[in-house]
């Protein structure tokens, strides 16, 4: 397997066959934005191709429930802070289930993390790559880590703002890279009775401290993999990078991987731009989750991905053509064919595996499936595929599915009674019994069904 390493910017061989991966999961303060869940898919890919290449993994997953936001949105609507965040962590899982993405093994909270954080400050205190500013709130000094810049390729004294400014926010730009917050002091005007003890004085952590806390408790010094979108590489990897090194001595991730944006009219999905989407907003629409998911996959994670309702239209006729075929596969019967599907199945998983295996190369993958619908589809037409090729092809496009996770069996089951009303309106039309015909057929669309008649006879599948 080669992946694309952030670090050095080169495609690399992934070595060792038990993974650790950490993922920075979300800022539970609103609904995740498909942006987000973009970032969350490509990361499940990830795993599920690791897996189908026999790697085991162990993920692990953060939920953001303290950062600035959450405090202030938490304060003015005067709830505590797990009362805000419990709500929109919940949805997280939510959107994490309705979109066949794999649990992690673990989903750390910050809140529940505090006494490592604060054992890792006070770590960097006393080796002095940390100090306590004029405000009472503890900073990481970046002069102190010679190799800070390392992954988003920063060359410190380029700068036009140095080392001498402090930050006191999570996030800010390249241009002002500064030294950044560990332990911020508490303010009551601004965090009403949010703050927790420490050595320090009352505060709580910043962002950046989180994820490095929780990753080492969690999966030991060093991490394989570390995962998020390309926003994250500068300031939170970069500054996860600096703190977790210092304080552990030892290499923090060896491979990092950054997944591009989802955009809508050329910019960022984003909350503060306004110009998003929640999954929530989609169902509401009749897309279908599994649309959506298709839709976020498809493209390779190192391009950016244009958001249109149009795409998701895209997405559920491609899986039209794989429900399809699949049903066409299942009605075969009896001998016939000369092996020519099986060895094209074959070849079809081959190239699959060997796609995925170049640093996730979905397209590419995907293109092979669908190469494959097309000549099994001319094969079915001349009959000359046997029932063995068509289950055996079926196999094969299970296993493509255990990565791409949109052909969920229980969904495509149609219920007995839809199957009953369809086999009576067969029997109705032989009989010229048209109003009874129609009645069945109005029963099936009802239910959310549509009927194809095909020349082999009448088919239902999900509208
Ligand atoms: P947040 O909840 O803002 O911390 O973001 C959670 C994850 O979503 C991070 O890994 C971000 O990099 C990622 N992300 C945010 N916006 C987008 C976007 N428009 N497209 C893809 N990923 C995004
Ligand atoms: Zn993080």
């Amino acid at each position: 397997m080669q992946i694309h390493n952030t670090l050095n910017r080169k495609k690399e061989k992934l070595e060792g066959k038990d993974l650790k991966i950490y993922t920075c999961g979300p800022t539970v303060y609103n609904f995740a934005h498909i942006g987000n869940l973009r970032t969350y898919v490509f990361e499940d890919l990830l795993k599920r191709t690791l897996l189908f290449l026999g790697f085991s993994v162990k993920h692990v997953m953060n939920i953001t429930d303290i950062d600035d936001k959450t405090i202030k949105n938490a304060i003015e609507q005067k709830l505590s802070l797990k009362e805000y965040t419990d709500p929109f962590t919940e949805a997280f899982f939510e959107d994490l289930k309705s979109l066949n993405i794999l649990r992690a093994d673990h989903y750390p909270r910050a809140t529940d993390y505090i006494p490592d954080m604060i054992l890792m400050i006070q770590d960097l205190l006393d080796k002095k790559s940390a100090y306590v500013g004029q405000d009472q709130s503890v900073y990481f000094s970046i002069s102190k880590y010679k190799e800070y810049g390392k992954l988003s390729h920063l060359k410190l004294d380029e700068l036009k703002t140095g080392a001498s400014e402090r930050c006191h926010q999570d996030e800010y730009d390249k241009e002002n890279a500064s030294d950044f917050v560990l332990w911020k002091s508490y303010d009551p005007s601004r965090d009403g009775e949010i703050y927790w003890e420490s050595p320090f004085g009352k505060g709580r952590p910043g962002w950046h401290i989180e994820c490095s806390a929780m990753a080492i408790k969690l999966l030991g010094k060093t991490v394989d993999i570390h995962c998020g979108g390309v926003d994250n590489i500068f300031p939170h990897h970069e500054n996860e990078i600096a703190q977790s090194e210092c304080f552990t001595g030892k290499e923090f991730a060896k491979y990092w991987m950054h997944s591009e944006h989802l955009i809508v009219d050329g910019k960022k999905m984003s909350k503060s731009m306004g110009n998003f989407y929640t999954l929530r907003d989609l169902l509401e629409k009749d897309y279908r989750a599994v649309e959506v998911r298709y839709m976020l996959l498809h493209t390779h994670y190192r391009t950016q991905l244009n958001f249109t309702l149009d795409g998701l239209k895209g997405a559920r006729s491609s899986l039209d053509r794989i429900h399809d075929f699949q049903s066409r596969l299942k009605e075969i019967q009896g001998n016939g064919g000369e092996e020519e599907l099986k060895k094209e199945a074959d070849l079809a998983l081959f190239n699959f595996r060997e796609a995925l295996s170049d640093d996730l190369n979905i397209s590419l993958a995907l293109s092979y499936l669908f190469d494959l619908i097309r000549k099994g589809n001319i094969l079915a037409d001349q009959s000359q595929i046997s029932q063995n090729e068509a289950e055996h092809t079926l196999r094969v496009i299970k296993k493509m599915d255990s990565v791409l996770g949109v052909l969920n069996d229980e969904e495509d089951e149609v219920p007995e009674e839809i199957l009953d009303a369809l086999q009576k309106r067969e029997t109705a039309r032989k009989e010229k019994n048209w109003k009874e015909a129609d009645q069945l057929r109005n029963f099936i669309i009802s239910s959310g069904y549509i009927i194809d008649d095909t020349p082999s006879g009448a088919r239902v599948k999900r509208k």
